[in-house]
């Protein structure tokens, strides 16, 4: 007989986001909250991250990840969250039943609520159609990351890294502090996808080529890697043969971008917004199911961990009450610059403050940001590296409320100011 787990609140997830969502739904009433992770201890991908900059907003102090992992295992503990590590949940439902594999043997676990914080994973050469043979040599940059940090093991000795994500430049640092020799960082686009801090502090303080605006056309090398060849792009995005060149190295790691993990979401059937990868949700973080949430890397790839936690905090509350949702729903839509939106539906009687948050399609000078045509935000530089997160105010949304059509659909769009 397989045992039955009745909770108030299930989250999948020991990351950030589980955590900060677990400790919030407790705080918030729930008696019994449970958090399954499939890893041998909680804190997601922070373990790895031993680097400092972490907790900037959230304790104003910089921590490195491990220490800003803790901080939340030990508020998750003393509210009273019930861990359940080693536990891989394997299917979920609508109905909100989970079944879990742990160390117990195979559990299924019936939830009145559930949020999923299951991450992210990272984009693979094939995910990129990156050419050439499959020599030893090609590292993602997180699994690099896991190698150095926690292994203690370096990856190889002359590096070339493909895509300029945050991992990939922290890991161009780390790597040259560990004594490897990086040769480059080849960029298809003609901006760097990693936060303007961490190209500062991670590649230019080093004197670590960053080439923007170059393919990386094939990986060379047999039984490990010999090189990789580049070429930069013409102003249609073509690369340039004849001006391709080869760089010698031994190992490849890619920064290539992050994928939801949503499979439990799309088995449970419901709506993913295909602009985040992530699932569709009202301004409290429930889903197109109810009773099921969605917050972090999840939802939305995040820049700072500090905002994921901010998110899952309050996405945690919610989930942890009985209140139900909000009335008449409005759907919003990304416009102008902006390439998606979360939420993407709010409660016309919604109370705020709440949270818009967005992402550029391409960097831009001072800009805008408007809702249903009312300006709630101004930024002094848009990048489409770096989150914009708004807590839209009491007296915006009265005259946003006011501009609404009776197709019940809000814009929000980001548009740069012309001087
Ligand atoms: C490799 C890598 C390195 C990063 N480095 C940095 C960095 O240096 N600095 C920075 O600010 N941000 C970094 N990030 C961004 C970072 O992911 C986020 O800021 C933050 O960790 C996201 O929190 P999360 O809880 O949403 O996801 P995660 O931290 O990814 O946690 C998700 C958790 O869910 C678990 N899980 C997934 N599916 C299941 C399942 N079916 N059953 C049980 N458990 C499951 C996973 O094992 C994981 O522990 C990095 C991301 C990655 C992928």
């Amino acid at each position: 007989m397989i045992p039955l787990l009745s909770v108030d609140v299930a989250v999948i997830g020991a990351g950030p986001a589980g955590l900060a969502a677990a400790t919030a739904a407790r705080q918030a009433g729930a008696e019994r909250v449970a958090v399954f992770e499939r890893l041998g201890e909680p804190g997601g991908i922070l373990p790895q991250c031993i680097h400092n900059g972490f907790g900037l907003h959230v304790f104003q102090e910089e921590l490195t990840g491990p220490e800003y992992a803790e901080r939340f295992v030990v508020q998750a503990r003393e509210a009273g969250v019930e861990f359940w590590l080693n536990s891989m949940v394997l299917s979920l439902s609508a109905e909100r039943r989970l079944s879990v594999m742990s160390p117990q043997g195979l559990v299924h676990v019936e939830a009145a609520r559930v949020v999923l914080a299951m991450g992210c994973r990272e984009r693979t050469g094939p995910n990129i159609l990156l050419g050439g043979a499959r020599p030893a040599g090609v590292f993602t940059a997180g699994t690099a990351q896991r190698l150095v940090n926690v292994e203690g093991y370096l990856p190889g000795r002359e590096v070339v890294i493909v895509g300029s994500g945050d991992i990939g430049l922290i890991m161009a640092r780390r790597l040259t502090l560990e004594g490897a020799r990086v040769k480059a960082v080849v960029e298809l686009l003609p901006y760097p996808g990693g936060l303007a801090r961490n190209v500062r502090q991670c590649l230019e303080d080093f004197g670590i080529p960053l080439r923007l605006a170059h393919a990386t056309l094939s990986v060379e090398g047999r039984r490990r890697v010999s090189g990789v060849v580049i070429a930069p792009l013409d102003e249609t995005g073509r690369p340039v043969l004849s001006r391709a060149e080869q760089i010698p190295c031994d190992t490849v790691l890619l920064s290539v971008g992050l994928i939801p993990e949503n499979e439990l979401s799309r088995q449970a059937g419901l709506e993913l917004d295909p602009r985040t990868g992530g699932a569709a949700v009202d301004e409290r973080g429930e889903t197109s199911i109810p009773g099921i949430f969605a917050c972090g890397n999840v939802l939305q790839v995040h820049d700072l961990v500090d905002y994921v936690t901010a998110e899952a905090s309050a996405v945690g509350r919610w989930a942890g009450s009985s209140q139900a949702s909000g009335s008449r729903e409005l759907a919003l839509v990304p416009g102008g610059n902006a390439r998606y939106v979360v939420p993407q539906r709010l409660s016309a009687g919604l109370v705020p403050p709440f949270t818009i948050s967005t992402r550029v399609q391409r960097p831009a000078g001072a800009s805008v940001v408007r809702l249903g045509g009312v300006v709630i935000a101004r930024r002094a530089v848009v990048r489409p590296a770096e989150m914009i997160r708004v807590d839209v105010k009491p007296g915006d949304w009265t005259k946003v409320l006011a501009e609404v059509g009776s197709e019940g659909c809000l814009r929000l769009e980001v548009e740069e100011e012309r001087p």
